[in-house]
């Protein structure tokens, strides 16, 4: 009877989880959703509305669209499941300096010095535009909680259990209460600060999925400016099939 109870409870737990998600999925899609029609709505109410306002306002939608496919797209990726990655040997240093090549543009615009370092070339089995993703995501976040001339610096290395990679920044740091919260769907510190930024809560949680789907984990260490360290952790290809004694 203990075992059921238990089971229930959990299922309850999974449950109430899920119906917050929807509500706060469906929360943060219908304020651009009101937006738009906020802005449609005063252009054509307006009598002598000009083509320059309609241009400005084809200006907002377009952004407002913009954030609302990126929306879709992470909450689609947050529904992948176990079975919908597929796996390849990834040289790690090729896979880090596409992301850094295509993040360059915004560490540029916040003063961010980005570099990658490695004593050995290492290998692991990923899913190549997942784990982009995922470090990509670390990446934006040590630009974007930074100080202008900080730095973020990427490691990666072979540990006894597989590989590890390192994304450390200069930047913030993380409150100490803030700190238990990160990871889950749609926490952001200082709400209204970095929705202007554009990020939308999704970003670490999105990371941390899709490392879990690759059977490692993800860690950190931070302190109120003295930046942050994340640290993500996969199996090695030789024991990808064992158990992973940290996770
Ligand atoms: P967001 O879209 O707000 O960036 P994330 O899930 O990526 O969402 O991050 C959640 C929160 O964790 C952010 O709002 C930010 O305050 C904090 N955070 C994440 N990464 C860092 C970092 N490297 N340095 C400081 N704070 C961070």
């Amino acid at each position: 009877a203990d075992a059921f109870n238990r089971m229930l409870e959990r299922l309850e737990r999974a449950f109430e989880q899920q119906s917050r998600f929807v509500a706060d999925a469906a929360h943060e899609l219908r304020t651009p959703l009101a937006n738009l029609r906020t802005n449609l709505e005063v252009v054509q109410q307006d009598p002598q509305a000009s083509f320059s306002d309609y241009k400005e306002m084809s200006a907002v939608l377009e952004r407002t669209l913009s954030r609302l496919e990126k929306l879709v797209e992470d909450l689609l990726l947050l529904a992948k499941g176990e079975r919908e990655i597929e796996t390849e040997p990834v040289e790690m240093e090729v896979l880090l300096n596409e992301i850094i090549q295509e993040i360059e543009p915004l560490a540029r615009t916040h003063q961010i010095e980005v570099s990658f370092h490695t004593t050995e070339p290492v290998i692991v089995m990923a899913d190549p535009p997942l784990l982009s993703r995922a470090i990509g995501n670390l990446l934006e976040n040590g630009i974007r909680y930074n100080h202008p001339g900080g730095s973020v610096t990427v490691g990666v290395r072979y540990v006894t259990t597989g590989v590890e990679i390192d994304v450390k920044d200069t930047g913030i740091g993380i409150p100490l209460e803030a700190q238990p919260h990160i990871f889950e769907r749609f926490y952001r510190v200082g709400r209204s600060r970095t929705r202007d930024q554009g990020g939308s809560g999704l970003g670490l949680s999105i990371a941390a999925h899709i490392i879990q789907l690759h059977g490692g984990n993800i860690r950190f260490q931070s302190a109120p400016g003295m930046g942050t360290n994340f640290t993500i952790w996969l199996p090695g290809i030789a024991n990808e099939m064992t158990d992973d004694p940290q996770s």
